[in-house]
């Protein structure tokens, strides 16, 4: 079951699946620095999108080099659904005292920023570095979210932002997080009843 919530103009869309199948205008590879694919969410793009993803990331390296942590780029979408794969590059999990948070962070909002120039209407997230990169999907949650209902509230667009858990239970601790911030912010605007 998809959970929904409307910030400001925007969509914010929680659903258990595989991202591969989502039809947005891009989805996010939760990639690694060398961008030549991989196991987990970057290997079921690259074997359901085809060889054009690969194609355009060796002409990035080639061009720019390794993706540093936190920075995004785009390709098209090959065979995929959606018309652009948005790569991004998570921190790996080490204690959270190395800026982690902050490098997570970033993975999103330069994702989101890129969606923007791009003009991209929708996008769907995975949970970025929850996997192989090992952090705390608890943690993760939070900063996710709080990340991308930030970048909403400050621009508006995209005007759907997915996130597609792959598991029951991390669907289920993104919701628990999301419950937890949509009760915050009515925290935040509910007049005061003394
Ligand atoms: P990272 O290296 O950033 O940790 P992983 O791909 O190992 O990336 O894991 C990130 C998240 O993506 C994990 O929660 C994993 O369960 C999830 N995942 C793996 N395959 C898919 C898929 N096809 N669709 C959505 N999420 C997926």
């Amino acid at each position: 079951m998809a959970h929904e919530y409307t910030i400001d103009k925007a969509r914010l869309v929680l659903k258990q699946g595989d991202i591969t199948r989502e039809d947005t205008d891009a989805i996010v590879n939760a990639a690694n620095a060398s961008l030549m694919g991989g196991g987990g969410v970057d290997g079921a793009i690259h074997r359901a999108g085809g060889p054009a993803i690969l194609e355009a990331c060796k002409a990035i390296v080639a061009r720019r080099g390794r993706l540093p942590t936190g920075q995004a780029v785009i390709t098209p979408g090959g065979e995929l659904p959606a018309r652009h794969v948005i790569h991004t590059v998570g921190p790996v999990w080490r204690d959270g005292g190395g800026g982690e948070p902050a490098q997570l962070a970033d993975a999103y909002r330069n994702s989101l920023r890129l969606a923007r120039e791009h003009g991209l209407a929708s996008v769907a997230f995975p949970s970025i570095s929850t996997g192989a990169y090992g952090y705390p999907i608890g943690l993760a949650a939070d900063v996710a979210l709080r990340t991308v209902a930030a970048e909403l509230r400050a621009h508006g667009s995209p005007a759907e932002v997915r996130f597609v858990l792959f598991s029951e239970a991390d669907l289920q601790t993104y919701e628990k997080t999301a419950r937890a911030m949509a009760r915050e912010a009515g925290a935040d605007s509910a007049p005061d009843r003394g």
